[in-house]
């Protein structure tokens, strides 16, 4: 199962996207985690993102979509994929689109979580990370997912904050670019459901209210995955 997975920053899409890894038992795919793991391990790659993540910026397309095309070449992507992340612009959802077709490769799903502005910014602001696993979620603001005093509540490992997401100014860029219909995020979301309306609803379209809880987002994700 080839599957994209839309949502703004903080609308829990990380948390869902490990419920869609579960059941496709398929990779999960996070650009922001590959360039986070790439800085902190200071490679070349990390080196020349470090700057744009901090500022709230894409990455540029040069960059990043070479860097995701060949991580779906990878062996544990033959039977599948759960890309986060990416596409978020216009023309990288192009470039996968053309990348795909070349390949012969269909893409199944495309989910996106929609959740107002505001209540995304506030819930990047709470979001704390396992220092052990980047798939248990913690934030402060959330009661389903409050960290245990200053531990994941999970595994009990330490957490830390990401420094882009104590800075206001970059979520406001990241939203920008999100919310953006002409060429962002948002763009690419548009792209797929012109493509799913000419292509009699495949790839599928799956849409999420994220305003309720985890749980309940969770439960609606699982009932339209089917
Ligand atoms: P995220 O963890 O998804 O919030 O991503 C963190 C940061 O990584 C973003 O603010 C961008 O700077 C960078 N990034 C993640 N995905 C992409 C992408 N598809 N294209 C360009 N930059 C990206």
């Amino acid at each position: 199962m080839n599957i994209l997975f839309f949502g703004p920053n903080g609308s829990g899409k990380g948390t869902q996207g490990a419920i869609v890894k579960e059941k496709f038992n398929i990779p999960h795919i996070e650009t922001g985690v590959i360039f986070r793991d790439n800085i902190s391990r200071g490679t070349e790659l990390g080196k020349k993102a470090k700057g744009y993540i901090d500022r709230g910026e894409l990455v540029p397309d040069d960059i990043t979509i070479p860097m995701i095309l060949d991580r779906l070449k990878e062996n544990d992507c033959r039977d599948g994929w759960l890309l986060d992340g990416f596409p978020r612009n216009l023309t990288q959802a192009e470039e996968l689109d053309k990348a795909l077709d070349k390949e012969g490769i269909p893409l199944h799903i495309v989910i996106e979580i929609i959740l107002d502005r505001q209540i995304a910014k506030n819930r990047i602001m709470g979001r704390r990370l396992c220092v052990n696993d980047n798939n248990h979620p913690n934030n402060i603001f959330i009661d389903a997912i409050k960290p245990n005093g200053d531990k994941c509540r999970v595994c009990g490992g330490d957490l830390k904050t990401r420094s882009d997401d104590q800075d206001e100014k970059a979520i406001d860029k990241r939203h920008n670019i999100y919310y953006d219909t002409e060429t962002g995020t948002m763009a690419a979301i548009n792209y797929y459901k012109n493509l799913s309306n000419k292509n009699g609803g495949e790839p599928k379209l799956i849409e999420l209210d994220g305003r309720p809880g985890v749980k309940e987002v969770s439960t609606d994700l699982i009932a339209k995955l089917g």
